[in-house]
């Protein structure tokens, strides 16, 4: 018996899951589709809790989304005081999949529409960090 079950993230998953970084840093948002029931995640998952199963492949978020919902922060939280403001959304993609990131400074905040189409691009923050934000197609 190894250490196959401890704790709520296996060592195999962690690294499966690591690779969305990688992905970010080679320009690309990329999210996790099971294989066997076809459910999209994101974040990525590399086990399905639709139907158990742990074969994923990745998929590119490259088409438009739809912004559903957001909010312009004015009192950021700690560590963001320096940054605000800044907006948050949740948006919509083509294939069911759901992200919840920022929206670029680039679009004035009197542009944020619901209903509007954005797309995901990678970003790079300071200390060689990656993320992910939200831009005009
Ligand atoms: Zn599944």
């Amino acid at each position: 018996m190894g250490f196959e079950k401890f704790g709520a993230v296996n060592f195999t998953s962690e690294t499966k899951a690591s690779d969305f970084v990688k992905f970010l840093e080679e320009g690309k948002v990329m999210t996790t589709k099971c294989t066997r029931c076809g459910k999209v995640y994101f974040p990525p998952r590399i086990d399905c809790c639709a139907c158990g199963a742990s074969e994923i492949e990745w998929i590119e978020i490259d088409e438009p989304g739809e912004l559903v919902a957001y909010s312009t922060v004015m009192y950021g939280p700690t560590g963001f005081e320096n940054d605000v403001p800044y907006t948050i959304a949740a948006v919509r993609f083509p294939k069911g999949i759901q992200v919840f990131g920022r929206i670029s400074k680039k679009i004035p905040t009197d542009k944020i529409k619901v209903g509007m189409k954005l797309k995901v691009v990678p970003i790079k923050l300071d200390s060689d960090r990656v993320s992910y934000q939200f831009v005009q197609p």
